[in-house]
């Protein structure tokens, strides 16, 4: 296939971070894409916590995306902030950030970095609640998309932007994710400073991590007043369906995680028992490290669809950046479709397996508990 890029029809197939980030940067290079998102609308799903967005990474595609003020609106220097304790409640590390701080780490809500995306895109961009289902090779090249609802659409480049479990995958790999040995718990404790002062006083203004050698509790400052509360479990897959907790019911499942947590420090059933929102449990699965696939004209993934990692700050980042080097490829594109996306795959490989392998070191580091992290933070400080 050789199709010109003057006008090639690009079908992204995922409206988070990578997806919606590349639609944008096309947007702005003058090539039209067309997003298909499974959520309803804009609003039918609470977005989760907040993202640290790094310079190389996430913050460049906000630049290239020519959303750089509207992230400054948002974004949240102190947000970086870290206090670090022991189970028993011993503060191990405070790390306060200065005023004048560069903004190297800044957090945003994940739902004010996924609003500002979508109002940068023109309405037509999005289709929502289109959900993806399978896609089947066209005779002249390209792919037919088959919706759930019996729609349909053709495209000459489908870009699988849907995730963990992404259905795109399958096009270009059997590769599947595969349970990290952590199960996950989240919930959040809605406007802080006014229902629980002292807790809000004690997580301050970033987060506030407890990590044992089984267990962990990390509790993160949001720009909309609250904090979301995860916990964490060192146990196999299946232990979340297994356990006994009724995550459906609010309150039982609250006193459940409470009594889990009942042999730490004091604080950490107080946060728990602080939860207004839903318990959300979250087995926690990642790709293989330095997954690859032979190229497939017409097709390719970006974000976790590509590369899903062990989550400790740099899926979104990743995801982005890729958007910003798929965008960047396909719109100063030498040729043709499949150079552009053969360039993007290359060298987005080499990156997703180097940040895939750090993440799953600092899994491990913090699976270990807090004397672990505070050995490697001192080693890096050592290190400079
Ligand atoms: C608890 C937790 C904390 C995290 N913290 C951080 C952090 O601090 N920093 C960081 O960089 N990363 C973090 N991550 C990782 C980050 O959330 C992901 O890496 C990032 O969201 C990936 O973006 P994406 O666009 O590739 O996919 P997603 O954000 O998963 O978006 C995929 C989109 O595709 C849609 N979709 C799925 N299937 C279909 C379908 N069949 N048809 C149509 N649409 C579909 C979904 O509705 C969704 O909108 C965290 C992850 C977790 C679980």
């Amino acid at each position: 296939m050789n199709v010109p890029l003057d006008n090639p029809r690009i079908a992204i197939v995922g409206g988070g971070p990578g997806g919606l980030t590349l639609a944008r940067v096309l947007h702005v290079h003058g090539i039209d894409a067309v997003l298909y998102e499974r959520d309803a609308s804009r609003a039918a799903r609470a977005q989760g916590g907040s993202l640290d967005l790094h310079v190389e990474s996430g913050q460049r595609a906000l630049r290239e995306a020519g959303l750089w003020e509207e992230f400054l609106a948002f974004a949240r220097a102190e947000g970086q902030d870290l206090r670090l304790l022991d189970p028993d409640g011993t503060l191990l590390l405070r790390q306060d950030t200065p005023d004048d701080a560069p903004l190297s780490r800044p957090e945003i809500d994940r739902a004010d970095l996924r609003e500002l995306l979508i109002d940068s895109l023109p309405q037509s961009a999005v289709v929502w609640g289109r959900v993806f289902e399978r896609a089947t090779p066209l005779p002249g090249g390209g792919h037919r998309l088959h919706f759930t609802d019996g729609g349909t659409a053709d495209c000459d480049l489908l870009v699988g932007a849907d995730g963990a479990r992404s259905r795109v995958r399958p096009l270009l790999t059997d590769a599947r994710p595969f349970h990290v040995g952590l199960n996950t718990v989240e919930s959040g404790i809605p406007d802080i400073d006014r229902t629980h002062p002292e807790l809000a006083a004690m997580v301050g203004r970033g987060n506030y991590w407890v990590l044992g050698a089984d267990r962990s509790l990390s509790a993160q400052r949001n720009g909309n007043g609250g904090v979301r509360v995860h916990l964490g479990f060192n146990t196999p897959e299946g232990w979340l369906d297994d356990c006994g907790i009724p995550f459906d019911d609010r309150k039982r499942a609250r006193a459940a995680l409470m009594e889990s947590f009942a042999d730490w420090a004091p604080q950490c059933a107080a946060l728990i028992e602080a939860c207004e929102d839903r318990f959300v449990p979250r087995p926690i699965m990642m790709l293989p490290i330095g997954l690859t696939w032979a190229p497939v004209p017409g097709v390719t993934l970006l974000g976790d669809a590509a590369h899903l990692m062990p989550p400790v700050g740099e899926g979104a980042n990743m995801a982005m950046l890729d958007a910003v080097e798929l965008g960047l490829a396909l719109a100063t594109g030498r040729g043709d479709l499949v150079a552009a996306v053969r360039d993007y795959e290359s060298a987005m490989f080499e990156r997703a397996a180097v940040a895939a392998r750090e993440s799953a070191d600092i899994l491990k580091t913090l699976m270990s508990g807090a004397r672990g992290l505070l050995e490697l933070f001192q080693r890096q400080a050592g290190s400079r």
